[in-house]
């Protein structure tokens, strides 16, 4: 295996070392066949046998059994936003809006003529933090109320998934699908592109339960409809073939290393240690997130005293090895995305150049 540096982009993101070096060995050669995984029919009996095994592995992770399908769309979560709407909203839809992605959502429903109730938004303070439940007006007879777990750009998450507010809750997840236990055996339908947490770009990983689809509306387009998607296991047409084995490789990991209940406790000590560097900075290095409770355990975002500074910061980490810190562009600062496959050493790393780089720089 070449040289790897510790890689903080937001997405794509980095995956796991033996993730990469299983699915090199499956591209090149699947199971000693002489062919890779990217080269058969997804018609065959070896990708048969990896999507069968990709939903059995996303099931098992999460807990949830026959009253849920596994599919996987491709498009990307954006345009999710828009077939969730076209399939499920029939009146009206809550949404809440605590970020760039769900104020995404919400617009692509408004793109379609069709209305989203906003049921609360932190917009006027930047997304600095997500609207707390008290605050939400939701309407009790929208056709499902939909929220981002995890604010990708900002770097807050939703401390719990909010289920008992709607029994048809729809979850954005992309930035954080599995990297902790999840309510998704309470929700109506959970989505993440899977470029942050779960593999390569190009395939979306959605759960939707059984009981949403005598009410689906018809969209005209049979690539667009949950229901005949999940009756055909995401094979209508060709899936992302070779996205779909790197996911595979990469659920096998997270099985290997403790299921999510591991992912949880590594991700939670991996953000301690950034968190703790930003805290005990003297004021240093100041958090973007200002609800405390709700600090991101994927995207950590701060900023130094200038953007001079910042510009330093960036510069001086990637000659340490440690790359893609830029913070995006409408926000700023530094932001360090540490999904699963991130080690706990990146942190460490990362904290101890933070210290040493305040002091010289201070
Ligand atoms: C990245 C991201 C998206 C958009 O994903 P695409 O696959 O590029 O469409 C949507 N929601 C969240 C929370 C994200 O982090």
């Amino acid at each position: 295996m070449s040289h790897r540096v510790f890689n903080f982009s937001a997405g794509p993101a980095m995956l796991p070392t033996e993730v990469l070096e299983a699915s090199a060995k499956g591209l090149l050669d699947y199971q000693g066949k002489g062919f890779g995984i990217a080269e058969c029919s997804h018609r065959g009996k070896e990708f048969d046998g990896v999507v069968d095994e990709a939903i059995a592995k996303t099931k098992s992770l999460l807990g949830i059994g026959d009253e849920h399908d596994v599919l996987f769309m491709q498009g990307g979560a954006t345009m999710l936003f828009s077939v969730i709407a076209m399939n499920l909203l029939h009146t009206s839809a809550d949404y809440l809006v605590s970020g760039e992605w769900s104020k995404k959502a919400a617009g692509a429903v408004k793109d379609l003529g069709l209305k989203a109730n906003v049921v609360a938004t932190s917009e006027a303070t930047n997304f600095d933090r997500a609207p707390l439940p008290s605050e939400w007006k939701l309407d009790p007879n929208a056709d499902y109320f939909h929220v981002c777990s995890n604010e990708t750009v900002h770097g807050h998450r939703l401390v719990e998934w909010p289920t008992s507010a709607s029994k048809n809750l729809i979850v954005d997840a992309s930035s954080e699908f599995m990297s902790r236990p999840h309510p998704v055996k309470d929700c109506a339908l959970v989505y993440a592109g899977a470029q942050k947490n779960l593999g390569p770009s190009g395939v979306v990983l959605v759960v939707v339960r059984k009981d949403v689809y005598p009410k689906l509306k018809k969209t005209g387009i049979k690539l667009f409809d949950f229901k005949a998607l999940a009756e055909n296991k995401s094979m209508i047409n060709t899936p992302a073939t070779f996205g779909i084995y790197v996911l595979l490789e990469n659920l096998r990991w997270i099985e290997r290393h403790g299921g999510l209940v591991g992912m949880e406790k590594r991700n939670a000590e991996k953000a301690k240690l950034l968190y703790d560097a930003i805290d005990n900075s003297g004021g240093y290095y100041s958090p973007f997130v200002a609800v405390k409770e709700q600090r991101s355990h994927m995207n950590v975002n701060y900023r130094l005293p200038s953007e001079e500074k910042t510009e330093a910061f960036i510069k001086e980490a990637a000659k340490n090895g440690m790359v893609a810190l830029k913070g995006y562009r409408t926000v700023g600062g530094i932001r360090a995305s540490i999904y699963n496959a991130m080690p706990v050493e990146g942190c460490q790393a990362l904290a101890q150049f933070m210290g040493d780089f305040a002091k010289k720089n201070g």
